[in-house]
């Protein structure tokens, strides 16, 4: 197996932040679960679950309590997903805007929508307290769930009116929600830069890659073999079931999930011509002086901006600030885009100007055209993907949903709406993406222009 490498957390000489995510660096390496590379794989199981991130791990461990003998397949380290580099938080909501859900379900379907959301919070909740069945009484990893809730802050005076519908149609459908005005979201967050906002009253934040090392630890604990380093290359139907083949051998199952996200490769090619993959990038700054902070987040909510380029930002438990966002779809370097991500947490927080930013990293993410999650059979295998930016608790519920479904249960609510192929040559690399950019920006200049 191998170890987490140590590095500095601050380039010494060049001044500039470290290529690496900052939640690793305080929390326990979800790999050392791993079974070693030496052994041979099972030659038949009941589940191969396809994937080690949130997704693969809730739907593995739940397969695996309910009686099944499961092999978890992982093409890289447990750590190269988005589970553990995201930012951590858990809030209430989809990729999707609460006007379009309601425009395809009509209020009674949106409910139901928001309602499942709401589910995906509690389980966190219930997985990240201190209850019989909390991951800290499984594992001893305390995840650091704090239900802070979280703030949507509105950039110009049209974004802030904006905010007023929203928090309607989101009240309408039993979201606890508050709309503040410009002196509220002063005190709240000490920043000049917002005309007003929504406080949403639930949700929360973890350290998400706390979370992922005490779910792989639970899996591991509840049975299933988790192999690394170990892509499924190739599925084959034979008499009873499938066969799995691997660079370490092939495996017999009858069941099939795939939680490969914003990592779908050539395996899948009906998910890549369905799933729109793209990057999101995070800094983190120094750990602040606890005044400081305790003046930017007096409440401790994790944050949101209005722009399609949305912007996410929160403290965290060991008294950082962690920025996340982008401001284009073209390609870019990580470098640049920390250079962008740091001058943007200034212009909120001008306070900021010479704390030091120590890391930056990214992640794949993906989601449907119509930004909701999907659980769909294709070919064999039921996949789970699409979650976009909400996945944490999203992903983990949704997993165990549909390992209870795929067992006679009753289908999730993202498996009953369809997953159609994206109507354009595509197949994972969304080519498009630079050009919907440019509208999306030049919706959010408009936007900001009072
Ligand atoms: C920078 C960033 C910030 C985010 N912030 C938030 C946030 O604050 N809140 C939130 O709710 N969500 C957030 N998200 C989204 C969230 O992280 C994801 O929705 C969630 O982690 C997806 O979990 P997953 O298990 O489906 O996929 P992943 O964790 O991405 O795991 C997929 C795994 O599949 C593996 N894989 C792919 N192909 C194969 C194969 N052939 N064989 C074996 N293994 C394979 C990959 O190697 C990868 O490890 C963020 C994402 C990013 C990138």
């Amino acid at each position: 197996m191998r170890q987490t490498p140590v590095v500095a957390k601050y380039h010494p000489i060049m001044n500039t932040p470290r290529f690496a995510v900052m939640w690793h660096d305080d929390a326990p390496d979800a790999n050392r679960v791993a079974q070693p590379d030496t052994e041979p794989l099972p030659v038949a199981v009941d589940w191969v679950v396809i994937g080690g991130g949130f997704a693969g791990l809730s739907a593995a461990r739940r397969a695996a309590e309910r009686g099944a003998r499961v092999l978890l397949l992982e093409k890289g380290d447990l750590r190269r997903g988005a589970s553990s580099r995201n930012g951590g938080m858990v809030h209430v909501g989809f990729g999707a805007p609460t006007s379009g859900i309601i425009k395809q379900f009509g209020t009674d379907g949106a409910r139901a929508w928001f309602t499942l959301s709401r589910q995906a919070i509690d389980r966190i909740a219930e997985l990240g307290g201190t209850g019989a069945d909390s991951l800290a009484a499984t594992t001893g990893i305390d995840v650091q769930w704090r239900p802070t809730g979280h703030l949507e802050l509105a950039p110009s005076r049209r974004a802030a009116l904006d905010l007023a519908s929203e928090a309607e149609m989101r009240s309408g459908l039993g979201v606890p929600v508050r709309l503040l005005d410009q002196v509220a979201i002063r005190g709240l967050t000490s920043s000049e830069r917002f005309a007003g906002g929504l406080a949403v009253d639930a949700g929360g934040g973890v350290q998400p890659a706390r979370l992922q090392a005490a779910m792989a630890d639970a899996a591991q604990r509840a049975g299933v073999e988790i192999r690394t380093e170990t892509p499924a290359q190739q599925i084959k139907r034979v008499p009873g079931g499938y066969l799995v083949t691997t660079p370490r051998g092939s495996v017999r199952t009858s069941h099939i999930f795939g939680g490969v996200n914003g990592y779908v490769d050539s395996l899948f090619p009906a998910v890549r011509r369905r799933a729109i993959t793209v990057g999101s990038y995070m800094i983190a700054t120094e750990p602040l002086d606890v005044a400081l902070l305790r003046e930017l987040f007096p409440g401790g909510e994790m944050r949101f901006d209005t722009r399609n380029f949305l912007s996410y930002w929160r403290p965290t438990p060991d008294g950082r600030i962690a920025f996340g966002g982008r401001t284009s779809l073209w390609p870019d370097s990580l470098s640049r885009i920390a250079r962008t991500l740091t001058a943007r947490l200034r212009e909120f927080h001008p306070q900021l100007a010479n704390t030091r930013i120590t890391h930056a990293w990214g992640g794949q993410l993906a989601f449907a055209l119509d930004r909701l999650p999907r659980v769909t059979r294709l070919d064999g295998v039921t996949h789970l993907s699409g979650c976009a930016g909400s996945g944490i608790a999203l992903m983990t519920l949704l997993a165990e949903q549909t390992i209870d479904w795929e067992l006679g249960g009753e289908a999730p609510l993202p498996a009953r709406i369809p997953w159609h192929a994206l109507p354009i040559p595509y197949e994972g690399h969304p080519w498009f993406l630079p050009f919907a950019g440019i509208g999306f920006a030049l919706q959010d200049w408009l936007s900001e222009r009072d």
